[in-house]
């Protein structure tokens, strides 16, 4: 039902492309990170949590068009709806009817909770098409509610030595979780990077419950080292996107600790080798037990993966008796496992 084309998936029945990565007639789109969210399409299909983060990554006169969560419509000769991904807000797994049976296309997900989307929903189907961003068994997460404890003890060691914490993470998703989970501890203002603005701003008019955030404005003139304006941000925690390591924009930090939230962190070897002081595992993707117990909720015999360590998760999928297979994306290797 759906075929792997040179832009990307290709459902011919219904006429559309699923996150295609070139500019296409119409593009059915999980979520609106930039490895599955391409501008330049004619028009945009998403479930309706995740438009106001597409017009905010095209612009205003692009065509998007977006459906609930489980409502379901008919494009060509098949039934598609949208189905909660529990990755980052808006995404969704895409559901395919036709007369030939059920395949999901799930996109990015996760399986842990996270206060600033709906949960992810498994849905039946005979073949699922599954990311594999963490598809190793080394990858497994630990409870959100541990991770965000020891953020806060590394935060609060750091403002003693009169350090300012400077955490980086990814814009869409990452960062919007970040507030939302510091909510456990702490109600002060974190300061952001300037960049993102504007999808916490995209997340807060979809009603989500964040930290306030202060923007790190560039200070007029230039600033002297070793004077106070340089460390007014001691003791103060920074939210940043990894674009802005090591640039100027750093240096009206003062002396900071440095740390990444990913599931990269998960490696001490990755840890050691992007000189980080400190990595938080705290992972927008489903870790090797939830991407093993999301295949045998589907009910799937036939499990394609992508995104990530395909071959090792088909692998092991076709090892325990599944039809397992990969397709391929444009978009593999380093830069977009969060
Ligand atoms: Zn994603
Ligand atoms: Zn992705």
């Amino acid at each position: 039902m759906v075929s792997e084309t040179s832009s990307g998936l290709w459902c011919a029945a219904g006429g559309f492309h699923i996150d295609p990565w070139d500019p296409v007639a119409r593009a059915v789109i999980t979520h609106a990170h930039g490895d599955h969210a391409r501008p330049g399409s004619a028009a945009y299909l998403c479930a309706a949590p995740c438009a106001g983060l597409l017009r905010r990554r095209f612009g205003g006169d692009v065509h998007i068009e977006s459906v609930e969560y489980g409502r379901s419509l008919t494009l060509g000769g098949v039934r598609i709806s949208f189905h909660p991904a529990g990755h980052v807000l808006g995404s969704a797994q895409i559901r395919i009817e036709s007369k030939d049976g059920v395949t999901v296309v799930a996109g990015d997900y996760k399986r842990a909770a996270d206060p600033t989307c709906a949960p992810f929903e498994p849905v039946r189907c005979d073949t699922f098409i599954t990311e594999s961003t963490f598809g190793l068994p080394i990858y497994r997460w630990d409870e959100t509610a541990s991770v965000i404890a020891d953020l806060a003890t590394w935060w609060r060691t750091n403002a003693d030595a009169g350090r300012t914490s400077v955490l980086f993470c990814y814009t869409i998703g990452k960062a919007q979780r970040l507030l939302a989970e510091l909510m456990r501890v702490t109600d002060r203002a974190i300061y952001v990077h300037g960049m993102m603005l504007g999808m916490i701003e995209a997340y807060r008019e979809a009603a989500v419950a964040m930290l306030p955030v202060t923007p790190v404005i560039e200070r007029a003139g230039p600033t002297r080292r070793g004077t106070s304006a340089a460390s007014s941000f001691a003791g103060e925690l920074v939210l940043a996107p990894l674009s802005a390591r090591g640039t100027p924009w750093m240096r009206r930090l003062g002396d900071v600790s440095d740390a990444f939230a990913s599931g990269l962190m998960r490696v001490r070897g990755v840890r050691r080798q992007r000189g980080f002081d400190r990595g938080f595992v705290l992972s927008d993707h489903a870790d090797w037990p939830a991407l093993l117990q999301t295949v045998e909720e589907t009910g799937a015999s036939r499990v394609l993966a992508t995104h990530g360590y395909a071959e090792p998760l088909a692998r092991y999928l076709a090892e325990h008796g599944l039809d397992g297979g990969i397709i391929r994306t444009a978009w593999e290797g380093e830069g977009m496992g969060d």
